[in-house]
């Protein structure tokens, strides 16, 4: 595993964050409700390799399942990050959008793995049908 540290910010810039993160380990994407309405791709890491640059008072915290907080920025409304506690998950962790890092290569990306997920059906370890995976 090679980390690497990356930057990353929501649309205006009011949102910035530090990450280390290994991107051959690639991000997920899963089809539970707020996923698949964000489209969202990204990675899980520990929080310690997690930094946010800006205050927490430039975000609204959307708390709805009670267990992922998926803070939002105020102003432009991208959500760069996740935070939340799932013991059968490993415990603490961020998950980071990966469209919101600003300093990555672009073939880094393209070749980043992509996993998904059932999260729909809580079936977190098996994916969902071909159709359902082309919009994720
Ligand atoms: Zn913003």
């Amino acid at each position: 595993m090679t980390t690497q540290t990356y930057t990353g910010s929501c649309h205006c810039g009011d949102v910035k964050f530090e990450v280390d993160l290994d991107l051959a380990e690639g991000g997920g994407k899963c089809n539970c409700s707020i996923c698949r309405k964000t489209r969202n791709w990204s990675a899980s890491v520990k929080p310690d390799a997690f930094r946010l640059l800006s205050d927490t008072a430039a975000t609204t915290d959307y708390f709805r399942n009670g267990v992922v907080h998926w803070p939002f920025c105020k102003t432009c409304g991208v959500r760069p990050y996740g935070y939340g506690d799932i013991p059968e998950a490993g415990g603490p962790f961020v998950s980071v959008q990966l469209a919101c890092l600003d300093d990555v290569d672009s073939q880094a990306l393209a070749e980043a793995p992509v996993r998904y997920a059932n999260g729909r059906d809580n079936d977190w370890w098996h994916e969902p049908s071909d159709a359902e995976k082309a919009f994720l």
